[in-house]
């Protein structure tokens, strides 16, 4: 089926720099054909300064849109009303209008719990957890797991006062968090590890966490995705631990967001099928 653009068409965006490599519009316009909607998605690139009133203009135009880096921090600023996901995580991916207001969300959050769950089977409810990195993905990460109540988050970051100041930033009665060096964590195991870093997108990279760590793990989410799956999930695989790349999350923050815009079920099964071949 091809798209028929009229006056009526809605246009949706994910806006960012850079943008070309972006994966959204090939699965958000599957999508829009396979539920029969009026829209289209585009990937428009834009500087910091421009942001703000394209965001803005579409939404007040009646679209929406996703951000990607550098500007889900300034998105979160220039919502007129944000999630809770938003206000804890200082990020914003997801825009569209409601109520006249420009509104947002943070669908990271809601992608990373359901490519969890897939992986695991079940909720990280009480869980131990290896959570590698301390940016802006490990911060949707963690709030994800204080919602579902994991049982302890370990935070392993480069730098170790980005961690620190992430668990002093998000904290929950039910779930502890503590941060640690990287090279403290031999003899420790895990019930999941976590990459959050931006380790794996280059096959050069070192792996986000090497077997001479010495830790072992159940199994391995990882949030960056490469053609083939990064390095570390093949090494993963390869030894019978379930594992899975961030394609899942990419998925299933772009089936929340589309929820957000539409307000009907994604259809999954058509957006997956429009990801590149594994
Ligand atoms: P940030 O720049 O905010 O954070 C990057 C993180 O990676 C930091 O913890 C940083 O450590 C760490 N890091 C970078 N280089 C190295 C290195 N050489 N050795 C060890 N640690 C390193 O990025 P984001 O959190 O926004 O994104 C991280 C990755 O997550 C992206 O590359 C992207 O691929 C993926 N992602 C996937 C999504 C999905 O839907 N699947 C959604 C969003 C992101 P330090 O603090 O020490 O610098």
């Amino acid at each position: 089926m091809t798209t028929i653009i009229t006056s009526t068409t809605r246009l949706l965006a994910v806006l960012g720099d850079p943008v070309s490599h972006s994966l959204s519009p090939h699965f958000q316009n599957a999508a829009i054909q396979a539920a029969g909607l009026d829209g289209v998605y585009l990937a428009i690139r834009c500087t910091a300064t421009d942001f703000p009133g394209l965001m803005r203009g579409i939404a007040n135009a009646g679209g929406g849109g996703n951000v990607t880096i550098p500007h889900k921090g300034l998105a979160a600023n220039t919502v007129d009303r944000g999630t809770e996901a938003v206000v804890r995580t200082g990020a914003c991916n997801t825009f569209w209008l409601e109520d006249g207001l420009v509104c947002g969300d943070n669908t990271d959050v809601d992608g990373f719990s359901r490519a969890l769950r897939a992986l695991l089977g079940e909720s990280p409810a009480g869980a131990r957890v290896l959570l590698l990195g301390a940016g802006g993905v490990a911060s949707a990460a963690l709030y994800s797991l204080l919602m579902e109540r994991a049982g302890e988050v370990v935070i392993a970051n480069r730098s170790i006062g980005r961690a620190e100041e992430l668990c002093a930033r998000m904290t929950s009665p039910h779930t502890s968090v503590r941060a640690v060096p990287p090279t403290e964590l031999s003899g420790e195991h895990f019930d999941v590890a976590i990459n959050a870093t931006s380790l794996g997108l280059r096959d050069s990279d070192p792996l986000p966490l090497s077997p001479e760590a010495g830790v072992s793990i159940g199994a391995a989410l990882d949030l960056v995705y490469a053609p083939g799956r990064t390095p570390w999930i093949r090494q993963q695989i390869a030894r019978g631990t379930p594992a899975a790349d961030g394609l899942e999350m990419l998925l299933y923050q772009g089936a929340a967001a589309f929820e957000r815009w539409w307000q009907v079920p994604a259809p999954i099964d058509a957006m997956r099928a429009a990801l590149p071949p594994r």
